[in-house]
């Protein structure tokens, strides 16, 4: 059994992306002098969604923090070697640069992506606005003709070793003194505005300082545990990996259909997704692989589209889950009015391997000095949850 102290600054519930990521900054904090707890059941990881998450990482999106956000993990990530070594060792991301493009089949959605793509470009994003006869000539297996354009975006996005990513940071949080105990939080005691002591499967009871909800799409059974509603729930995404007769040869970016089919080029096959007819809450442990979206959504739109791929198979296919914020499909970060020292690291709908670095660090930051101190994530917070007013963000997939 792990050596526990009786008390500890800071719990993080969960210890895959989130509470990794939250570990790790506040153990490269110089200004954090506190002990860390990150309580985790499953060592494995085999059931989170960090581990089952398609891995890429763009700059696409429409709301400024989560540019900002994702240039901040690719940053991480080109000095994500330095940024985890321990003892000279760290693992490899093997990041791949593609770029995503999001196709077009009406001049309105042509359009829309096109005003978008000004806003991308004042941040400093890498996108450009093609027309059919140059998707035609950079991306010829394309069926140019069933297009009206596209948005592509640069080499900073694409895909890496999601595996690696969080276990670097676990790691190095480990190496530098983070404690990292197998057990699982079943209940959190409060005492007024704040939490005091959390709970554990084992019997056993710590104190702390801050507890940090970092469980996923479990993120909900947490907040009951405190009395806070958390506007959170497990959705079912189906991940596919399918082989085609006729290999492709050029870069084919991540590539976002019109109706929310995606595929990529993962090495020498191609993996794909898509939004469930009926996206409705399934139950927690619901991994179970939807094989009927491969056959009804996937197969005929991605055939649409690129010709060749009327010949496919899969290969190999899995379920997974995100935590789906039902008010606007975004993070939401920090402390309700309700319960002063209970983080939310909370509700990424699908694009949080991206956003851990950088929410890692804004709750270090929260915890630390009180607020955040280099991006400003604080509209991302538990606040418009309670004032139920949705931040806008178009470029959900
Ligand atoms: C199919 C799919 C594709 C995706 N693709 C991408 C992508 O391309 N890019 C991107 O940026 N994001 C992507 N995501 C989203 C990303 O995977 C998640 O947003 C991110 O991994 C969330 O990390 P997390 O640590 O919050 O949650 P999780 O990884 O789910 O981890 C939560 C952890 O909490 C633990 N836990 C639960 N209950 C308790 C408890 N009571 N006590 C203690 N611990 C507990 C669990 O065991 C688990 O390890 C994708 C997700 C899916 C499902």
């Amino acid at each position: 059994m792990t050596d526990l102290a009786s008390h500890y600054d800071v719990v993080c519930v969960g210890g895959a992306m989130m509470g990794s990521a939250v570990a790790y900054f506040l153990s490269e904090n110089p200004d954090f002098d506190g002990s860390v707890l990150v309580v985790e059941p499953d060592w494995t990881y085999d059931l989170a969604a960090t581990t089952r998450a398609q891995n890429s990482i763009r700059e696409q999106f429409t709301n400024p923090l989560n540019i900002e956000m994702s240039q901040f993990a690719t940053t991480f990530i080109a000095e994500f070697h330095d940024n985890v070594e321990v003892e000279g060792d760290a693992p490899e991301l093997n990041f791949r640069g593609t770029g995503y493009m999001f196709i077009a089949d009406t001049d309105e959605l042509y359009s829309q992506l096109e005003r978008e793509a000004d806003g991308q470009l004042a941040m400093g994003a890498e996108v450009e606005m093609l027309r059919p006869s140059d998707i035609a000539e950079r991306f010829p297996y394309m069926d140019a003709d069933q297009l009206v354009g596209a948005r592509l975006g640069g080499m900073r996005e694409g895909s890496f070793d999601g595996w690696a990513f969080f276990q670097g940071m676990r790691r190095r949080a480990m190496h530098n003194g983070v404690t990292y105990l197998k057990d699982r939080v079943v209940g959190i005691d409060r005492s007024g505005s704040r939490v005091t002591s959390v709970r554990l499967q084992s019997g056993r009871t710590v104190s702390c300082g801050y507890a940090v909800n970092a469980a996923g799409c479990r993120a909900k059974v947490i907040a009951d545990m405190v009395d806070v509603a958390l506007p959170v729930e497990p959705r079912s995404r189906t991940s596919f990996v399918f082989d085609c007769r006729t290999p492709i040869e050029q870069n084919v970016p991540l590539t976002v259909t019109p109706v929310g089919v995606h595929f990529r080029k993962e090495q020498t096959h191609f993996m794909c997704g898509a939004v469930p007819k009926r996206d409705v809450a399934v139950g927690y442990d619901d991994l179970s692989v939807r094989y009927e979206e491969f056959d009804e959504q996937i197969w005929p739109t991605v055939a649409h589209y690129v010709p060749q791929f009327d010949q496919i198979g899969v290969v190999t296919a899995w379920g997974g889950q995100y935590d789906y914020n039902t008010l606007d499909q975004n993070l939401i970060i920090g402390a309700s009015s309700q319960v002063e020292n209970f983080l939310f690291a909370s509700g990424f709908s699908g694009h949080g391997l991206q956003q851990g670095p950088a929410v890692g660090r804004g709750v270090s930051e929260l915890i630390t000095y009180g607020h955040f101190r280099t991006l400003d994530l604080s509209p991302l917070g538990y606040g418009r949850i309670e004032r139920n007013e949705p931040i806008v963000e178009h470029a959900v997939i």
